[in-house]
């Protein structure tokens, strides 16, 4: 699970990727050249892993993780190649979904486009990844006319579909595709659109009241629900002070937002739900698609336990730590057999019985 950072130069994306990865434990972190997003896989904070280790007399903890990408080289134009064009869009395309930063902050010694002004900062990297998925578009339905001319039925009729996606992305509109069916859809995430990833804006902000108007202006624009505030310099300056010490910094300042935060709006935004498995060797957590089969989160773990899968044995984690053992569990009836179906729920431990 991908999460990619984009924005304007100097907006802070950079300063935001150290420090969630500093924060965060970087599980690896690969730089590559300057044109090549630098990656971190960075683990997701979790309230109830050493608790489930500690019943499980495990030996390690294994946070779920996701990975995040900074993706550098956006300026106006990239769609049709200038910048680092072709190449950063691509980068964009491998991500799941999308942190797009927004600079807030005053600073003269900063280079900017302009003014500060968070709202036609983003309409500007949204143009870009518009016109880059309009291109995408035409390129696809000139496929489909020639297979449609050709007597292609499902051909002519994803034609149809496209034609109602490339108005509605003339228009700047968010392409509603819910209604869709599933073969049209299915076409659709094919085709990978930049400009219909999940987004979470992210307000680079100072302490300043200006920065918050600044804030109040994108919030508005963007859906309070879809922002967030991040004081990358600040966080930067605290990352190595130790967490009491933070605590106290944060609340005097009065800041909100900060690296778990933002990585835990991305892991639901991913759609991601967390189950656990324990034994003596490690407590973990597993990230897990929503709405996922046991059968599908025992081949998270290995593929002999897909193939051999007989019945999981699944408790929620809030109930196994205040019963506090697997054997209470047991005693209880609170340890409940599942099949391959089941549907997992956030925060299951789960024990697959498998043969193989
Ligand atoms: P990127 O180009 O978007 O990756 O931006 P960087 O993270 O490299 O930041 C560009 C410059 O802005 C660096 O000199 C940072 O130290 C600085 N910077 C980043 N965030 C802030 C901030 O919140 N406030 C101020 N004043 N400077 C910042």
């Amino acid at each position: 699970m991908q999460v990619g950072i984009i924005g304007l130069p100097n907006v802070g994306k950079s300063t935001i990727f150290n420090v969630i990865t500093k924060a965060n434990a970087v599980v690896a972190n690969y730089p590559f050249c300057t044109i090549e997003p630098n990656t971190g896989v960075i683990s997701v904070a979790d309230n109830m892993l050493e608790g489930l280790s500690k019943i499980g007399e495990s030996a390690k903890l294994t946070f779920a993780s996701i990975q995040f990408m900074d993706i550098a080289g956006l300026v106006q134009g990239a769609s049709r190649g200038e910048g680092l064009g072709n190449k950063f869009l691509s980068h964009i395309r491998e991500a799941d979904i999308v942190v797009h930063v927004v600079r807030c902050f005053t600073d003269n010694n900063i280079a900017s486009q302009g003014p500060v002004d968070p709202v036609a900062d983003a309409q500007t990297v949204n143009a870009e990844l518009l016109l880059a998925d309009l291109e995408t578009l035409q390129r696809a339905r000139e496929k489909l006319k020639s297979a449609a001319r050709t007597g292609d039925k499902q051909a002519a009729k994803y034609l149809d579909y496209s034609q109602e996606l490339a108005d509605r992305l003339n228009q700047e509109e968010k392409a509603d595709t819910a209604s869709w069916p599933q073969d049209a859809a299915d076409w659709l995430s094919q085709l990978n659109l930049l400009s219909l990833k999940p987004v979470i804006y992210v307000a680079n902000m100072d302490e300043t009241d200006q920065s918050r108007q600044y804030f109040e202006k994108l919030a508005v624009w963007a859906g309070l629900e879809n922002t967030v505030k991040f004081y990358a310099q600040l966080e930067w300056e605290l990352a190595d002070v130790d967490a009491e010490e933070r605590q106290q910094y944060v609340q005097e300042l009065g800041i909100e937002g900060g690296p778990e935060l933002l990585v835990n709006r991305c892991y639901r935004l991913l759609d991601l739900i967390t189950f656990y498995t324990i034994n003596k060797n490690e407590a973990r957590a597993w990230p897990l698609k929503k709405q996922s089969k046991a059968i599908q989160a025992a081949g998270k773990i290995h593929t002999d336990m897909q193939k051999g899968f007989i019945r999981a044995e699944v408790i929620s984690a809030e109930e196994l730590l205040k019963l506090g053992s697997f054997t209470k569990a047991r005693e209880t009836g609170k340890l409940r057999l599942e099949g391959r179906d089941y549907i997992v729920k956030d925060r299951d431990v789960i024990q697959v019985r498998f043969a193989v």
